[in-house]
């Protein structure tokens, strides 16, 4: 529920406001758009609370339909939130390209993969150290290792790391080395997990369920936003439905959608919606021109020796393509993808050969 107040509200009506709702047993968010300011009442409340509010004098409307998870709410910052990094910033103009392999598997690997998505554009890292697998017997993840060679890698080549967190209690080791904590489709539902990464001084990477509806994700987004932490991306990764010839269905409508219903950035991943490599830069460029901020997109140097998801990732030849693309794609819409490093100027050894 949201109550407006009106441009003449004083401060004292505005603290007594807030006095009236805290004494319901409720929290409330005051934000500021433009003429009017926006109590949002978090967790509901009944009709005592309701009344008191409709009949307050500078309460000039109040939205009781508001939607159920309020501080993610489009209304509560219309024009957008941004994430800010040093050097870039998620939800503004930039599309901004995360990518790697899905797991980190060696030093080597990883490092390989980085200097390649540094080369052609990405502005951050993606890989999994602990990954939730489906099978027990699947490679399962490097662990702390695996997060301390993302963090060799960022020295290496200056791209923010992003990476799974899987149970709470790894939520603080994981943001010791990493700047965007991840949670995957398996927890998007896990509400310990959301709180704990709530609790971190990292943005989260927060990605749709398998079967989740985009209401059960803004109300997962909330969850982390209420455990202190504002700053959350949302993922768009493909949904599960009768279709087969996809690994999921991307539901490309999501973004428009979301973006009308949040005001979070929103990062699509074609590549675990594809499921086959043939099909990312579709997916990609679709996801540009439906409005995304950003793609998280699986590369590998070498795809068919990938622990996981190769099938779907693309090799460092192929995501140059996919970032010319795109960079095309972007200029449609009015966005931009940042440049890549030219060949001649990377002063590593061509990522195929290490
Ligand atoms: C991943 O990003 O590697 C991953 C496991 O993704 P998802 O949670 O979307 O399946
Ligand atoms: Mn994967």
């Amino acid at each position: 529920m949201i109550a407006v107040l009106g441009p003449d509200c004083s401060l004292q009506q505005k603290a007594e406001i807030v006095r009236l709702v805290e004494g319901h047993g409720l929290r409330v968010q005051v934000s500021e758009t433009g003429d009017a300011s926006l109590v949002a009442v978090i967790g509901g409340g009944g009709e005592g609370i309701i009344d008191r509010l409709r009949s307050h004098p500078a309460v000039l409307e109040l939205r009781t339909d508001a939607p159920p998870y309020t501080l993610v709410a489009r209304e509560q910052r219309p024009e957008g939130s941004r994430i800010r990094f040093d050097g870039f910033s998620v939800g503004g103009e930039e599309i901004v390209v995360i990518a790697g392999p899905c797991a980190v598997e060696s030093r080597d690997g990883i490092l390989s993969a980085a200097r390649a998505v540094a080369g052609g554009g990405a502005r951050m890292l993606r890989g999994g150290a602990f990954k939730p697998r489906t099978s027990p017997y699947s490679f399962q993840g490097l662990g702390v290792e695996g997060l301390e060679l993302l963090a060799e890698a960022r020295d290496a080549t200056g791209l923010k790391v992003v990476t799974e967190v899987v149970t709470p209690g790894e939520a603080s080791i994981v943001a010791e080395h990493a700047d965007v904590l991840q949670v995957g489709s398996r927890n998007m539902q896990n509400f310990r997990l959301l709180s704990a990464v709530g609790e971190q001084p990292r943005p989260v990477l927060l990605k749709r369920g398998l079967m989740a509806t985009i209401e059960e994700l803004l109300l997962a987004a909330e969850y982390v936003v209420t455990a202190g932490n504002p700053r959350v991306m949302l993922c768009e990764r493909g949904i599960r439905t009768y279709e087969t010839s996809t690994r999921n269905t991307l539901d490309i409508a999501a973004v428009p959608v979301l973006k009308e219903r949040t005001h979070l950035p929103v990062i699509v991943d074609p590549s675990h919606a594809a499921g086959r490599r043939e099909l990312v830069a579709s997916l990609s460029r679709a996801a540009v021109a439906a409005g995304a901020d950003g793609l998280i997109v699986e590369v590998h140097p070498r795809p068919d020796e990938a622990l996981s998801d190769g099938r779907q990732s693309l090799d460092p030849a192929g995501f140059e393509e996919l970032m010319d693309e795109l960079r095309r794609t972007a200029a449609a819409v009015g966005r931009h993808v940042a440049p890549g490093e030219p060949v001649e100027s990377r002063s590593e050894a061509p990522a195929d050969r290490v």
